[in-house]
């Protein structure tokens, strides 16, 4: 179903309101830090290359005060109803699992020095949970964007997504790149960026064009197979760019791939053959898109679908039947282009499309995905959205 839009304002007000009446005293800090959506550069980031995602209209909000506890925080989930009692002198992984994202970066944030204050906080947000959408980097940056502010300091946001990239790994488990992290601390509004994964550097497109806007389209599914698959497609990576004596896949050629095919083997040959076109593909997407080259962007996200679904294999009969649906309505229909997006098996799609078509399109997609799989999607559209923030009040 379509859901309608909370914006940000809204939000903000409505996690107010409940700090009020759960605390019994106003915030004095409230924090915003986005989702996240990758336009293109799908599996790069562990080989090198390069990504290019943009901050998503969908927030996680943190509300804090101080409280009277010491080295305490006390935090209220609003998703699921229920609080967690930190001990900053104790940190580990514990439950809710939800806390874990939390306790992270309170750690990482320790570990560099910072005494981190006593507070209560409320968190709210409106980013769905494990949906590819990264709630969790959300999560990660919203928590230290509260740090900052209540403890009075400044770090750059690069430090600050990488101690929630950390916390990602060391508290929840999970050995993810940088992209996340990186979207959530620094994204702007209007524009998309372009990361290099090897040296950290940015560089920003614009989309002013109001014209243009993304879909995003959630296939309800996440298939089991996800973290599985995620670390034999990064072995395969590996092996690839071992047997053509490299040290990352950013750095092969088709050539170089075509040369060592016999040697590595069908799997890993299509493996890198994704990663080497993709990175390719990334780089001429955001070309295009900069020069308001809106088709030639799609076509990129076309082909990039058919490689992740052909040559990676990290699709799934859902979202394919998404892309499908996206190329059956087509330019005449309003789309440019559409993809996957995210790790894979499941998530989310993502479709460039024509902002006043976004009506038409988001009914067309209900129903025929519906038809072809008996599930529900769930489709919202966003424009670039800002990064994290301290919200004034
Ligand atoms: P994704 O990042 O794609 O949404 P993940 O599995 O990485 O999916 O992270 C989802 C998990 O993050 C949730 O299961 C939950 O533990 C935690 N989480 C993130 N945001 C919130 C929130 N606002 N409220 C509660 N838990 C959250
Ligand atoms: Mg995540």
């Amino acid at each position: 179903m379509t859901e309608l839009p909370l914006t940000l304002k809204e939000l903000t007000l409505k996690t107010k309101e409940k700090y009020i009446s759960y605390y019994g005293c106003a915030p004095q800090w409230i924090v915003a830090a986005p989702g996240r959506v990758n336009i293109i550069g799908e599996h790069t980031d562990y080989n090198g290359g390069f990504v290019f995602p943009m901050g998503i209209e969908r927030y996680t909000i943190l509300a804090g005060a101080p409280c009277s506890e010491s080295d305490k925080i006390k935090v209220r989930c609003m998703r699921f109803n229920e609080s967690v009692l930190i001990n900053i002198n104790k940190l580990n992984r514990s439950e809710p699992i939800w806390s874990n994202y939390i306790r992270g970066v309170i750690a990482g944030y320790q570990e560099r020095g910072v005494k981190i204050p006593s507070m209560n906080v409320i968190m709210n947000s409106n980013v769905p949970l494990g949906g590819g959408l990264s709630s969790s980097a959300a999560l990660e940056v919203a928590t230290g964007t509260l740090i900052e502010a209540a403890a009075g300091i400044e770090f750059s946001l690069q430090d600050r997504a990488l101690i929630g990239q950390k916390a990602e790994h060391d508290y929840a488990g999970v050995p993810c790149g940088i992209m996340d992290q990186f979207i959530s601390a620094m994204a702007r509004k209007d524009q998309i960026m372009l990361l290099d994964c090897r040296s950290y550097e940015t560089r920003w497109t614009s989309i002013k064009d109001p014209d243009v806007s993304f879909l995003i389209i959630n296939s309800n599914v996440k298939h089991q197979l996800a973290s599985g698959e995620y670390g034999k497609r990064r072995a395969e990576c590996e092996n690839a760019a071992k047997i053509m004596g490299i040290d990352l896949l950013r750095d092969a050629t088709l050539q170089q791939l075509e040369n060592a095919k016999v040697q590595m083997g069908n799997t890993s040959y299509k493996r890198a053959k994704h990663v080497i076109t993709e990175n390719e593909r990334t780089l001429k997407a955001a070309e295009a898109l900069e020069k308001s080259q809106f088709e030639e962007a799609g076509q990129y996200m076309y082909q990039s679908h058919e490689s992740l679904s052909k040559d990676f294999e990290v699709s799934c009969e859902e979202l394919d039947q998404i892309v499908l649906i996206a190329h059956k309505i087509g330019l005449s229909g309003g789309i440019y282009g559409c993809r996957m997006t995210g790790g894979g098996f499941g998530g989310c799609a993502i479709a460039l499309v024509k902002t006043t078509q976004i009506q038409q399109i988001t009914q067309t997609i209900e129903v025929a995905y519906k038809k072809a799989t008996g599930l529900t999607c769930s489709i919202f559209s966003s424009r670039p959205a800002m990064g994290a923030h301290k919200i004034q009040i």
